[in-house]
């Protein structure tokens, strides 16, 4: 065992959604409290872990990227790979030169002790201080309530790495976000693999977050994706509380019910439509972002289009798209008809032109009008944030912004998204 002062540097970072952000901060947590000193993925460190995922064979790829940069930023760092890819393909990883430990989702919460367990962990360097810590802080965390998912949507390779379902209970949520509160972060995420199905000791999301809103002194709560079914008018009946950010993440993912058939979505184009208009109904402002699959095996022209005419319709504040990429043990890696991947790529870059424009369209809606930021960082003289209803917010000020929430003017759009005048 090494000594505390003997602590080496450690960098973490994920990919893919905000459960694996949620369970970094965890882990980075787990690692500053005993003694380890955090510093960022861009800086040298010690030992560097990726929270991988596998979403997608581009995710796969950004994952071993990623692992290859750590490795060229210091040679003689301990390289360990978390997560989703490391649950469904370890010995890919383990093959990336440098990588000396692989953990899967279970494993990977044994990390502090096998760190500590190494024997040689002492020849590592000590650096820098421990004002990193300080400068890396987060002004949003992310905190995971729900783990797993039996849904097994036909492209959706989690059911298989996290099978199963594990829900924190609504004392420990409680308790966790006071704790975030009381280390200072102004905005809190509730993640998970499926939101939406929380339910613990007789507590749904409903009861949690009117636990969490009223037993914490949290500024915004955050929710991260939900899906149509999940949504009910008592549900959205909360967000008369202004500390409930007005933003809802419904993925889409086809707009065609035949597509969404056969993706296994438990809803209808129509229901999603009937959820967002009971949401633009009582919350306002509110931003609805999702996620759209283009190039879903057999998805032709026309089932393309409906999806591209039904997102044109709803609006949305923020589209995500995201060309198939088939996931083996998955449903659909077996189905005969797969797109090409020229149809998949123009298909997403006509996605992303109407992303874009759909973007712009709800920011214009707001220029003129003043509202609250949560500051985050400062990059290349400007700074930025984001509102509730996820506008990221860009301006210049010589004083430090960083984890303030200030009322700004909104003046024009801004590369992706407005610019604001105190
Ligand atoms: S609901 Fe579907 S897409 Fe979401 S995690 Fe479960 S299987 Fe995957």
């Amino acid at each position: 065992m090494v000594k505390r002062t003997e602590r080496p540097k450690v960098a973490l970072d994920s990919l893919g959604c905000k459960l694996n952000q949620a369970e970094i901060q965890s882990l980075s947590r787990q690692l500053a409290e005993a003694g380890y000193r955090l510093v960022a993925p861009t800086d040298k460190a010690d030992i560097y872990i990726l929270n991988t995922c596998t979403v997608t064979h581009v995710a796969d790829r950004k994952s071993r990227h990623m692992l290859r940069l750590a490795r060229r930023r210091n040679p003689a760092a301990r390289l360990v790979a978390i997560g989703c890819y490391a649950e469904r393909s370890p010995q890919e990883l383990a093959r990336i030169e440098g990588v000396d430990l692989v953990l899967g989702n279970d494993q990977k919460w044994h990390l502090l002790k096998l760190l500590e367990d190494a024997d040689n962990l002492s020849r590592l360097s000590a650096g820098t201080s421990l004002a990193l810590l300080e400068k890396n802080r987060r002004t949003r965390a992310f905190l995971k309530v729900q783990d797993g998912c039996r849904n097994f949507c036909a492209y959706c390779i989690v059911p298989l790495v996290r099978s199963r379902e594990e829900i924190v209970p609504v004392k420990k949520v409680v308790a966790l976000v006071g704790g975030l509160v009381a280390n200072g972060y102004q905005e809190v995420v509730l993640t998970g693999t499926e939101i939406g199905t929380y339910n613990r000791d007789g507590v749904n999301l409903k009861g949690l977050l009117e636990r969490v809103l009223s037993e914490t002194a949290v500024a915004r709560l955050r929710l991260s994706s939900l899906q149509p079914p999940e949504i009910s008018s008592e549900l959205i009946g909360l967000w008369r509380n202004p500390r409930l950010c007005p933003h809802f993440h419904l993925s889409l993912q086809s707009g065609s019910d035949a597509v969404l058939g056969r993706m296994k979505r438990r809803y209808t184009s129509a229901d999603y439509k009937g959820v967002v208009a009971l949401i633009r109904d009582s919350v306002p402002d509110v931003a609805i972002t999702t996620d759209v699959i283009v190039g879903f095996p057999d998805e032709t022209e026309a089932e393309f289009q409906e999806t591209y005419d039904f997102c044109r319709q709803i609006q949305f504040a923020r589209i995500h798209v995201f060309p198939y990429s088939p996931r083996p043990g998955t449903a659909a890696a077996t189905m005969p008809q797969q797109v090409s991947e020229i149809v998949k790529k123009q298909r997403s870059q006509q996605m992303l032109a109407l992303a874009k424009e759909s973007a712009q369209s709800f920011q214009q809606g707001f220029l003129g009008k003043t509202t609250n930021v949560l500051w985050e960082q400062k990059a290349g003289g400007v700074w930025s944030g984001l509102t509730g209803n996820y506008i990221k917010v860009y301006t210049r000020s010589n004083k430090s912004l960083t984890n303030q929430l200030l009322p700004v003017r909104l003046v024009k759009l801004y590369r992706d998204g407005i610019w604001g005048e105190f």
